[in-house]
């Protein structure tokens, strides 16, 4: 692992940091999951993208940053650290767009990449169903093709973002004579066609951008199809391969266990040695993080596949960042109870919501046991679990 950054790394370090601090909004924007929120963000999407560093891990052919991982991972960082929004149109830019650019057509290419980069055209996913979540080959929607159409009839569930978004990325299965992995197709649907339901699933934090998404007899044309009819599962794959598990965000990290020193102080706790051995535990956790992001980022950079390694980022990352925010519940103690608006709440705004958000981390882009199952199997090489058959 080489650890050191090289004169144009350290000058793209510098120029990143300064743009960001020249531009960051200087009050935090309102949360992405709201009306408001989206249209916030997309301004700010259009300053990045403007300014080059929208997708900085694009290839320029493709109007992205063409970037090295290093590049990627250093702005990541310098993003934390300059308090920059949360970004938008993160399933178009990480998987949508590299999808297409790896196995779409050069129609595809131009009709649905330049939106993505803008922001004008926001993506959600559409793989989830009640019967497939875990088991995403286990997909039922229907996509049956009538001519130059394919007709799509069937669920998907915990679509984030899919009440703002302008199109889904999804897998349906269009040959039910096929089981499993064979027979499913990877299609573009337009969120504004005929025939989609939203049902919003309310949240403890009320905000209403998730939802189930009801598709009946939704017309979208064959030329939406990426890859082949049939070789969805290989596409989906692709997909999913993209998700690289979080290159910088130590830096978000390590900036919440600043933020739980902060609160153990506003709690009259930081003396106390139990708190001080918890905090001092997740600490040590996240610089533990950042030595294996480094590895990783570096393996990649010399072109070192990490494949299956992913899961072990996955698994850690998520599993941390519940165990951040459960250490801050514990330091308030009983005031955790407390809204933001009581006069003897010591929680900072948002506290609460990444307390539930990070139990979620341990569910969505593949659940810790699963991930478990990857590590033990693909990694470790230990045998593969017993399929459980009915008796
Ligand atoms: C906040 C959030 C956002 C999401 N956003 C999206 C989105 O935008 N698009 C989308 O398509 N999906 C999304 N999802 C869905 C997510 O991908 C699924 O919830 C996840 O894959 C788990 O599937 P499931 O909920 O059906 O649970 P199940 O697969 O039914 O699992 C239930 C339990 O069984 C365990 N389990 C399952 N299989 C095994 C096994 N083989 N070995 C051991 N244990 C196992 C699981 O770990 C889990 O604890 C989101 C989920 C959340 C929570």
């Amino acid at each position: 692992m080489d650890l050191t950054y090289s004169p144009d790394q350290e000058d793209f370090r510098d120029r990143a940091r300064s743009w960001l601090a020249a531009n960051v909004p200087t009050a935090p924007l309102p949360s992405p999951a709201t009306a408001d929120g989206v249209a916030a963000h997309r301004e700010w999407e259009r300053l990045l993208h403007e300014a080059g560093f929208a997708a900085l891990h694009w290839p320029r052919e493709h109007g992205g940053g063409g970037a090295g991982l290093v590049e990627q991972a250093l702005f990541a960082e310098e993003y934390v650290k300059a308090g920059a929004p949360v970004r938008l149109n993160r399933l178009a830019l990480t998987l949508a767009g590299p999808t297409v650019m790896a196995l779409g057509s050069a129609e595809q290419r131009e009709r649905w990449l330049p939106g993505m980069l803008t922001c004008d055209e926001l993506w959600c996913q559409g793989f989830s169903e009640p019967e497939a979540g875990s088991d995403l080959a286990g997909v039922r929607t229907r996509g049956e093709i009538d001519g130059d159409k394919l007709v799509v009839t069937g669920q998907k569930v915990w679509t984030s973002l899919s009440a703002f978004a302008q199109w889904m990325f999804a897998l349906v299965r269009t040959d039910s004579a096929q089981r499993r992995h064979r027979g499913l197709t990877f299609v573009m649907i337009p969120m504004d066609a005929a025939g989609v339901e939203l049902r919003p699933i309310r949240q403890l934090h009320g905000e209403p951008g998730f939802s189930e998404v009801f598709l009946t007899g939704v017309r979208v044309p064959v030329g939406n199809v990426v890859g082949d009819i049939g070789a969805g599962w290989t596409v989906a794959m692709t997909t999913l391969g993209f998700e690289r598990g979080g290159l910088g965000d130590h830096a978000r990290f390590a900036r919440d266990v600043g933020d739980l020193v902060e609160l153990a102080r506003r709690a009259g706790v930081a003396d106390d040695p139990v708190v001080r051995d918890e905090v001092a535990a997740r600490f040590v956790e996240v610089q533990q993080f950042r030595r294996h992001v480094e590895l990783v980022t570096s393996r990649l950079a010399a072109g070192t596949p990490v494949d299956a390694q992913a899961s072990i980022t996955k698994l850690y990352w998520s599993e941390m960042e519940a165990r951040i925010f459960e250490t801050a519940l514990r330091i308030l103690g009983p005031l955790a109870e407390l809204t933001v608006e009581a006069p003897m709440n010591l929680a900072a705004p948002g506290l609460h919501r990444r307390y539930w958000h990070a139990r979620a981390s341990r569910i969505f882009a593949g659940t810790s046991e699963v991930q478990r199952n990857i590590i033990a199997e693909r990694v470790l090489g230990l045998p593969r679990e017993p399929r459980w058959t009915p008796t």
